[in-house]
């Protein structure tokens, strides 16, 4: 039998998959470890950051990100204090070489090769620093997360026609103006006085370089949470996977035609299948959301779930059923016509016991 009631924050850690996948993010929660953010204020980086040129810069940080990946290199520097503001630590490294990522933005896919440090603006429309549109403590994540204190962006590096929150993804002018100092206060905020479990940055992959600069002055031992569409360059995927504590990427279409047509994503199979693997092989600690959409069991659904059993089975996989037709479907239902509809009670079954052929964990989390 299926269950009904989604489990809650509490009885989810009964399940056995949720406290083998998310061994260390229970660790942060118990106060046992810290966030990995708050280690890497601890690696010093013997290195002149401004003066240095990329490849050195790269060579360096694969260096540590090896060791770090590895073994117990993070255990080695947790007990240490942080280095003094005169020397570079990894973090500032990661900071730097993002720097140099936005000169010729390719933050994203996209490859838009404007210089966002000098606010041009690409196909995100996003300049330097983005807009938050809301910060708040958010109930409704999955049952592990919750309450999560959850950072909302402007803007979006995707176009889904069918977007459940357009409002907010199409209009990156929206929201307040932030730069890293005003994201931490949020962030520190959240976590010290509101008590959130984890700080999960929502659509945040325009905004990696204020997030990660935020984090030099945040201070508390919170989880910080990668909540995105996942259409993240090589590049940046390398600063980001061993940075973040937990992982809440979309996994949304199992070819390259459905993405294209519904999010204007070129290259999608190829492109987030190799970042979820760079995540899973860097250790991280994953819940994949998959969103069931009318009329794609077939070409979408299956294929994912297919793939993930073979490829990173130890993950926690939501199977979202939530779809419902929204922005371009809603004004084009002719066009759109596959899904102007929410799923059906079997569609969403069909999956789930596809699912459970395959040994997927989605129970804790859907
Ligand atoms: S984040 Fe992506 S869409 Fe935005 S400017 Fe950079 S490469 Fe282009």
């Amino acid at each position: 039998m299926w269950r009904l009631i989604r489990p809650d924050a509490r009885s989810v850690w009964e399940f056995d998959e949720v406290k083998k996948i998310f061994y260390n993010y229970r660790a942060i929660l118990k106060g046992k470890k810290l966030a990995r953010y708050l280690i890497f204020k601890k690696i010093p980086v013997n290195i002149d950051l401004k003066n240095s040129s990329s490849e050195n810069l790269w060579k360096i940080h694969q260096k540590i990100f090896s060791k770090i990946v590895r073994g117990n290199y993070l255990e080695e520097f947790s007990n240490k204090n942080n280095i003094s503001d005169q020397k570079y630590s990894y973090l500032d490294l990661k900071i730097e070489l993002l720097r140099r990522i936005m000169l010729n933005c390719h933050l994203c896919e996209r490859n838009c090769n404007v210089n966002r440090i000098n606010n041009e603006k690409g196909y995100c429309r996003i300049g330097k620093f983005g807009r938050v549109y809301s910060a708040h403590l958010h109930f409704g994540e999955e049952a592990p997360l919750i309450p999560s204190g959850t950072i909302f962006f402007t803007g979006c590096t995707f176009s889904c026609v069918f977007c459940q929150n357009y409002d907010i993804s199409t209009n990156p002018q929206e929201g307040s103006l932030i730069d890293p100092k005003k994201l931490a206060a949020y962030a520190n905020s959240l976590a010290r006085d509101e008590k959130a479990k984890n700080i999960n940055y929502v659509s945040p992959l325009a905004h990696t370089y204020g997030i990660v600069s935020s984090m030099k002055y945040q201070n508390v031992n919170v989880a910080q949470l990668w909540n995105s569409n996942h259409y993240c360059s090589l590049d940046t995927m390398k600063i980001i996977s061993d940075l973040f504590d937990i992982w809440l990427p979309d996994f949304k279409y199992g070819n390259d035609d459905c993405a294209l047509r519904l999010s204007n994503a070129k290259n999608y199979w190829k492109i987030i299948t190799r970042n979820h693997k760079i995540i899973y092989e860097s250790k991280g600690e994953i819940i994949i959301r998959h969103l069931v959409m009318p009329n794609h069991l077939e070409c979408c659904t299956k294929p994912i779930l297919e793939w993930i059993s073979k490829n990173i089975p130890n993950v926690l996989v939501n199977i979202m059923a939530q779809y419902h037709p929204e922005h371009l479907v809603r004004r084009y239902p002719n066009k759109f016509k596959d899904i102007n509809r929410t799923p059906t009670n079997t569609e969403v079954q069909d999956a789930k016991k596809f699912a459970d052929e395959l040994g997927i964990h989605w129970r804790a989390v859907s």
